[in-house]
């Protein structure tokens, strides 16, 4: 099997490599983080750089990658914050990208 996010051999009846399950556990944990501190997390599990970008937008359950449903759950708490009931979902935050030129927002300056 190869892992449903890296697509690097994943281990028999395993979807995702030992990488991606430790941050899929992290993400699981620390729902509703912001991206800077899921990128400290992420970096901190000792996962390769250039792996947890794949992780990230890689939509392996169909509910939007994890990029967008870290973004969507962002944007959830600014707006209960604001008093708005209104929820986004990681498909509205897709469209949202594509429409306007955010997609800078949640990322880190290269270093
Ligand atoms: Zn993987």
């Amino acid at each position: 099997m190869r892992c449903g996010y890296c697509q690097e051999p994943a281990g028999w009846w395993r979807r995702w490599c030992p990488d991606c399950r430790r941050l899929d556990a992290l993400v699981t944990l620390h729902r509703g983080a912001d991206m800077g501190t899921f990128m400290d997390l992420f970096i901190a599990s000792g996962v390769p750089r250039d792996k947890v970008e794949k992780f990230l937008n890689t939509d392996a359950r169909g509910h939007g990658t994890i990029r967008d449903q870290i973004a969507a759950d962002m944007t959830n708490q600014l707006l209960e914050a604001l008093g708005q009931r209104s929820r986004q979902t990681a498909g509205d935050v897709k469209r949202l990208r594509e429409r306007s030129g955010w997609v800078g927002l949640d990322r880190r300056p290269r270093e």
